[in-house]
């Protein structure tokens, strides 16, 4: 045993790590999750199914090759828990992990086949500053370490701050998130296919208005990848 790790056992007598949704303390070689919990997390497991719950709230609306979520989010549920310790507790490092453990699965199913280059949904610049970091960017950085896809998050950007989604109906939501993506380059995207990744899918009104800043540009495709859906 180096330094480090007795060091790291030393610690973990006073302050154990404990699993992100049932807080029990982590035994050796369990990260993030105590065993119980990784088997039991709540997979949607739609990337067997092309029309799933994902996808089936985009069609009509907008063209998209795929869509998939991997966990369900239910309240106080374990995608819950996952997603607000990224988001509100700063847990990057899960946010990474999570990313790499959806994209391992979703990668013998061949959905990243074809897929040109991730797109985090962007954080306006001020929710950035106040944060600290983008949960989508950490989840597509988690992805693109285990497919090798390249990350592009500076093309597509959000325009103006849009107040908290949370309190607010189908068509508030819809009203609140239009117009406000932006492309700097209408030409990076030509001819490719983006994948939109984003943290909770819930009405969807937020990708779609990603999706709509992008179909502007010239045979570009899209498909859409959330860690959790309502
Ligand atoms: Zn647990």
């Amino acid at each position: 045993m180096n330094l480090t790790n007795l060091l790291t056992s030393f610690f973990s007598l006073f302050y154990p790590n404990l699993c992100v949704i049932c807080r029990e303390p982590l035994l050796d070689g369990e990260e993030f999750l105590c065993l119980c919990c990784f088997i039991n997390l709540p997979k949607t497991n739609y990337r067997h199914h092309a029309n799933n719950r994902a996808s089936d709230r985009f069609s009509g609306k907008i063209p998209v090759e795929k869509a998939t979520s991997y966990l369900y989010y239910n309240k106080g549920g374990a995608g819950q828990k996952l997603v607000m310790d990224i988001k509100y507790k700063g847990n990057i490092y899960l946010g990474k992990w999570l990313g790499q453990l959806m994209a391992k699965e979703l990668h013998k199913d061949d959905f990243f086949t074809g897929i040109d280059c991730l797109v985090p949904v962007p954080l306006h610049p001020h929710k950035l500053k106040k944060r600290g970091f983008n949960q989508a960017e950490i989840i597509a950085q988690g992805i693109s370490s285990v497919t090798h896809i390249p990350l592009e998050t500076k093309n597509l950007y959000r325009s103006e701050a849009n107040v908290t989604q949370t309190r607010k109906n189908v068509y508030e939501r819809w009203k609140n998130t239009s117009g406000i993506f932006r492309i700097k380059d209408k030409q990076m995207f030509e001819g490719k296919h983006v994948l939109i990744i984003d943290d909770v899918l819930t009405t969807g009104s937020t990708l779609e208005s990603c999706a709509v800043s992008l179909l502007e540009t010239v045979n570009i495709r899209i498909s859409l990848l959330t860690i959790a859906i309502t």
